[in-house]
């Protein structure tokens, strides 16, 4: 699925959270928005999810203006950064939540889940409890989730925040993995400049608000647009 963001703004009150934020992405990439904590990064994520309502601007999905498609019905699948599991529902039934809802056929929904278990490597714990499962485990269980309706976007929110520095790694090499193989439109939020740099095609840089610059990671680091990217990225020696 193909992003046209085109100057977004958003407010809390006083404060001008997203202010005139346009980017494009296009149709499989793995973009990163980066920036320090309080930028605007995940209001923006929100807002292409449409689960915020932007003060102005437009969010266009596959040349479709997305505020005349309701949530349910943008195909989006989304991960938090604290894996928002339904701590009373089984492994499998976390997964085909999304399909429940959407009334597929019980055989269907089974047949998936299997299918979505074993490519996040989960086998055998379908019937487990979101509080029988490591940290790692459990943010393989949103991603899973999150494809099952199979989503043709991806919109991950921190998704390696709560983790530490072991499982981080290897869910960045899960992400690479599912996005390889699925071909997914991916964006995930990041105030890792590391992290965005590796795993994505392009980083978008957010702070305070406003697109700072957008580049490939190499355009990023080799030539920083301005110097708060050039000190937040590190590349000032
Ligand atoms: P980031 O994800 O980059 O850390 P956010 O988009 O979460 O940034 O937040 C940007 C700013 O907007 C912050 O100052 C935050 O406190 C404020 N903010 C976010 N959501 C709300 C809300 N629902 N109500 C009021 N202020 C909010
Ligand atoms: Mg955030």
């Amino acid at each position: 699925m193909g992003i046209v963001v085109e100057r977004l703004t958003k407010r809390f009150g006083p404060n001008k959270v997203v202010d005139d934020v346009s980017f494009e992405i296009e149709s499989g990439a793995l973009v990163a928005l980066l920036g320090p904590s309080g930028g605007g990064k995940s209001t923006v994520l929100r807002i292409i999810a449409g689960l915020e309502s932007p003060d102005s601007g437009e969010v266009i999905l596959n040349g479709k203006n997305a505020t005349t498609t309701r949530v349910q019905d943008r195909n989006i699948g989304f991960v938090f950064q604290n894996y928002a599991l339904f701590r009373h529902m089984s492994v499998r039934d976390n997964i085909g939540f999304g399909l429940s809802i959407r009334k597929r056929p019980r055989k269907e929904i089974a047949t998936t889940v299997d299918e979505l278990l074993s490519l996040v490597q989960l086998d055998g714990l379908g019937g487990r409890f979101p509080h029988e499962l490591s940290g790692g485990q459990r943010q393989r269980v949103a991603l899973a989730r999150a494809l099952a309706p199979g989503s043709s976007l991806l919109l991950l929110d921190e998704p390696f925040g709560a983790l530490d520095a072991k499982v981080r790694l290897e869910l960045r090499e899960w992400i690479r993995r599912l996005h390889k193989e699925r071909g997914i439109t991916s964006v995930f939020v990041t105030h890792d400049q590391e992290e965005a740099m590796d795993l994505a095609d392009r980083v978008i840089v957010l702070h305070k608000g406003r697109v700072e610059q957008i580049g490939t990671p190499e355009e990023i680091y080799d030539r920083p647009a301005t110097e708060f990217v050039a000190s937040f990225v590190g590349s000032i020696n």
